[in-house]
C-alpha cells in the first residue's frame, strides 16, 4: 500500500534540504551578530495561548485537538505567543532587553497552493522589554540585512497600527475593521462601518492608507502623536534603509500595538508577503508584566524560493576499495579529516561499478585503497582534470589544498 504525505506538507530531497540550510545559516549569524541567541519551544501549546488574544475564530485555522486526558492542545500557528508565553514562565528576571531568535515549524489548516503550506517554517526574533524607537529600528533592520544578505528582491512597507486603532475608536469590532484593512477589503469595511454610521470613519481610513508621506498623513489625521514613527523613519533613513511608508498596514494578528511593518518579495505571485512585525503587547496578557516588545517573522519557505544563494559544498572524494574494506575505511577517516567528505563502497562492487558511481554522484575525486597504502601512498584521481598521481600520505593534505582551488 502506497501512502502520500498529508496535503500541504512536503518532503525535502537533500538538494532541497542543502539550500534551505545554507538560507538558514544566513539568518542565524545575522541574528546571531546583533546579539540575539536562539530559543526553542514545544511543537503544541495548550489551545488558550491562541484563543486568547485571537478570539476562537481561530480554531478554525489551527490544528486543535484534545489529547487523550481530554486536554485541549494545538500544533503552534505561530512563535510569538509561544515566545512571550515562555518569557513570563521563564525569564522574567533576566537581564533586559532579551534578544531571542527562532526557527521552528508551524502549522496551519489553509488551503494549501504555492507558498502556502499546513506546515511551513518560520524564522523569527523578539526583542522584550523596550518601546523605544530604538528597538522598532534594529528589528526593522535586522530584517532588512537578512534579505539583503539572501538577494532577496523586496520591498520594506512600515506602518502604525495605532494610527488606524485610534481612527476606529468609536468602532465597536475593531479587531474585525482591522481584518479587513489587512485584507484591503474595502467593500467589506464599508459595509462594516457604514452599518454602524461610521462613512466618515471608512473614508479617513481609506485616505489614510492611501498617503505615501508622514506629512500626508499628517494633514488627513492630525489629531496623533507621530513622535515615535518619525524616530523609527529618521534611524532608519540616515541607515540608508530603503523603505514605503505605509499606514495602511493593518497584520491579520491582533497584538499588534505600534509600529508595524511587511516585506513583500518579487517573483512570489499572489503569496509575496515574506515577513511580517511589529511592536506588540502579550506579556501582561499570559499573566506577566506588561512588558513590551517587538519581532518579527519571516516566512522561511517563501524566501528559499526567492533567494539567491550560493552553496558551500565540500570536496567529495570516493573511496574505491579493492576487496579490503579496513584499508578503504582507513583512507576515508584520513580524507575526513582533512574536511574532505569521503565515501566508502558499502555494496562490494567492483571497481569499475565504484567508479561509475563515483561519476554518477559528481565526485570530485577517487582515491584508490590499494596496495600502495602499505608504502605510505594512496592513488589519487582528480576527477574534474582526469589528472591521476600517488601521493605519499603525509602529503595528502597539501595534494588537496593545491589541487582544491
Ligand atoms: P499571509 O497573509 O500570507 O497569510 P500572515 O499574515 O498570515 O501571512 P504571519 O502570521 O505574519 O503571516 O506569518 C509570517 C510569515 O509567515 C508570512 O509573512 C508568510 O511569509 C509566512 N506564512 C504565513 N502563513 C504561511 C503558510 N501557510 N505557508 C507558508 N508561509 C506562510
Ligand atoms: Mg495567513
Amino acid at each position: 500500500m502506497k501512502i502520500e504525505r498529508p496535503r500541504g506538507t512536503r518532503d525535502f530531497l537533500p538538494e532541497e534540504m542543502e539550500r534551505r540550510r545554507a538560507v538558514e545559516k544566513v539568518m542565524r549569524e545575522i541574528a546571531e551578530s546583533f546579539g540575539y541567541r536562539e530559543i526553542s519551544t514545544p511543537t503544541f501549546e495548550h489551545l488558550e495561548l491562541f484563543t486568547l488574544k485571537s478570539g476562537q475564530d481561530i480554531v478554525e485555522e489551527i490544528y486543535a485537538f484534545t489529547d487523550k486526558s481530554g486536554r485541549n492542545l494545538a500544533l503552534r500557528p505561530e512563535l510569538t505567543a509561544p515566545v512571550m508565553r515562555m518569557f513570563v514562565n521563564e525569564c522574567s528576571v533576566m537581564p533586559r532587553p532579551m534578544r531571542f531568535y527562532y526557527f521552528s515549524n508551524c502549522f496551519r489548516y489553509e488551503r494549501p497552493q504555492k507558498g502556502r503550506y499546513r506546515e511551513f517554517w518560520q524564522f523569527g526574533v523578539e526583542l522584550i522589554g523596550s518601546d523605544k524607537p530604538e528597538s522598532d529600528a534594529e528589528v526593522i533592520l535586522l530584517a532588512y540585512q537578512i534579505m539583503k544578505s539572501l538577494n532577496v528582491r523586496f520591498s520594506l512597507h512600515i506602518g502604525h497600527v495605532g494610527l488606524l486603532r485610534d481612527v476606529l475608536s468609536d468602532v465597536t469590532d475593531k479587531d474585525r475593521a482591522m481584518r479587513l484593512i489587512d485584507k484591503k477589503d474595502w467593500k467589506g469595511l464599508e459595509m462594516m462601518l457604514e452599518e454602524e454610521g461610521f462613512s466618515e470613519i471608512f473614508h479617513t481610513v481609506r485616505e489614510i492608507s492611501e498617503a505615501e508621506s508622514l506629512n500626508e498623513v499628517r494633514s488627513i489625521y492630525p489629531d496623533f502623536d507621530y513622535s515615535h514613527l518619525e524616530s523609527v523613519f529618521g534611524i532608519l533613513e540616515s541607515l540608508d534603509l530603503d523603505f514605503t511608508p505605509d499606514f495602511g498596514i493593518a497584520r491579520g494578528l491582533d497584538y499588534y500595538t505600534g509600529v508595524v511593518f511587511e516585506m513583500y518579495a518579487e517573483g512570489l505571485g499572489a503569496q509575496k508577503q515574506v515577513c511580517g512585525g511589529g511592536s506588540y503587547r502579550l506579556a501582561k496578557l499570559f499573566g506577566g508584566d506588561d512588558v513590551p516588545s517587538t519581532g518579527f517573522a519571516i516566512g522561511f519557505d517563501r524566501v528559499v524560493e526567492v533567494c539567491s544563494i550560493e552553496i558551500e559544498r565540500k570536496p567529495v572524494a570516493v573511496v574505491v576499495g579493492f576487496g579490503d574494506s579496513l584499508r578503504a575505511f582507513r583512507v576515508a577517516e584520513m580524507l575526513r579529516n582533512l574536511g574532505i567528505t569521503a565515501l566508502v563502497d558499502v555494496m562490494d562492487r567492483s571497481v569499475r561499478k565504484q567508479l561509475s558511481f563515483a561519476d554518477s554522484i559528481n565526485a570530485d575525486f577517487a582515491v584508490f585503497a590499494g596496495e600502495e597504502l602499505d608504502r605510505g601512498k594512496v592513488r589519487i584521481k582528480n576527477l574534474r582534470t582526469q589528472k591521476q598521481e600517488d601521493v605519499d600520505l603525509e602529503s595528502i593534505g597539501s595534494y588537496f589544498s593545491e589541487e582544491i582551488t
